[in-house]
């Protein structure tokens, strides 16, 4: 069922024990928006757990309660709510919905979203999740602290490149700015983001060799494999080496887990890779999207290239 932002809040409001979780590969909206929800709620005095069912990259502990969040348990818990937060589908959650008996609200901002949830709150106008929980916040009149601020800066600023993607909107800017006011240091949660161990520049070292293009220039992907990197490391950036050569109108990052499973993140300059990372069991946002694929890596890579080169064909 869609909701309005208010019944939102009112779920939220009623509810006592409250599950939250987000995606998968969880990135700096994904776990700023939890932090920042369960913050928050916690000291409102409800009963609140977090479940992830994957790794937090060690960059974000800064925000701070990273050290509360839990894996998958091992016996189901019952609660008044499960919130699920910048999850588009179910596949996002790597079941942890399986493990929580109670309604879903859904709070999310990518324009794939499934509608998989019992109450749903999506926004794909929203620049980043953590946009609307300050929102929600808001109407229900929460005081904005700094321990709270920090998480949703994180949360705003990563899923906009910090103020440079097209997803940046003047209210963006405002809600960054009311942040800044509540004691947000923007130096500081950059520094923590972007400072990386050695090891990591090495891995930096040898993606850059990896680089591929195709259609005239116009598709450009670098491939990283899981086995040669710390698992805590985080990928996300890598991203940015096929995106940013000038000419690139589709970027691609080919992450290999193992030699059966691959996943794969899409930027573009204007075409929709939501639709093409849709049509691979995938999702996201038109300039912004992802999806695992099963199979021999060089073939994964080679039907990726050729479904790119299509839609550019399409385009033109
Ligand atoms: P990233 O490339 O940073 O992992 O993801 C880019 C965007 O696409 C994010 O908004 C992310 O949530 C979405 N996305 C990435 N992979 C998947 C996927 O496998 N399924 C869905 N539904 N969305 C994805
Ligand atoms: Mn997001």
């Amino acid at each position: 069922m869609e909701i309005s932002l208010l019944d939102a809040t009112n779920i939220l409001v009623k509810a006592n024990s409250i599950v939250i979780t987000t995606h998968i590969n969880p990135d700096g909206d994904a776990l700023g928006s939890m932090l920042g929800l369960y913050y928050y709620l916690t000291k409102c005095g409800k009963s609140v757990s977090m479940l992830l069912a994957d790794e937090v990259p060690e960059q974000y502990s800064f925000m701070g309660n990273t050290d509360k969040i839990q894996g998958l348990p091992e016996a189901k818990v019952i609660a008044d709510l499960l919130v699920v937060l910048d999850a588009s589908d179910t596949e996002r959650l790597g079941t942890v919905n399986n493990y929580v008996s109670a309604p879903i609200l859904n709070i999310d901002h990518h324009i794939s979203n499934t509608r998989y949830a019992d109450y749903c709150y999506v926004d794909s106008n929203a620049a980043a999740t953590g946009e609307i929980i300050l929102d929600l916040l808001r109407l229900e009149g929460a005081e904005i602290d700094y321990e709270l601020a920090k998480c949703l800066y994180t949360a705003i600023a990563t899923d906009c490149g910090f103020f440079r993607y097209a997803n940046t909107t003047p209210k963006i800017m405002r809600d960054a700015a009311d942040l800044i006011d509540a004691g947000v240091r923007p130096e500081t949660i950059c520094e923590a983001l972007e400072s990386k161990p050695v090891s990591s520049i090495i891995t930096l070292q040898k993606t850059l060799e990896t680089l591929e293009l195709a259609a005239d220039g116009k598709i450009a992907a670098v491939t990283v494999y899981c086995h040669l990197i710390d698992k805590k490391y985080n990928t996300e950036g890598l991203i940015n080496i096929p995106r940013n050569i000038k000419g690139v109108e589709i970027a691609i990052l080919f992450k290999v887990v193992d030699e059966n499973s691959i996943r794969i993140s899409f930027r573009s300059r204007n075409s929709d890779v939501s639709r093409l990372a849709l049509s691979f069991g995938g999702g996201g946002h038109v300039k912004a999207a992802g999806c695992t694929m099963q199979g021999n890596p060089s073939a994964v890579k080679a039907s990726i290239f050729a479904a790119c080169e299509k839609l550019l064909r399409g385009a033109e």
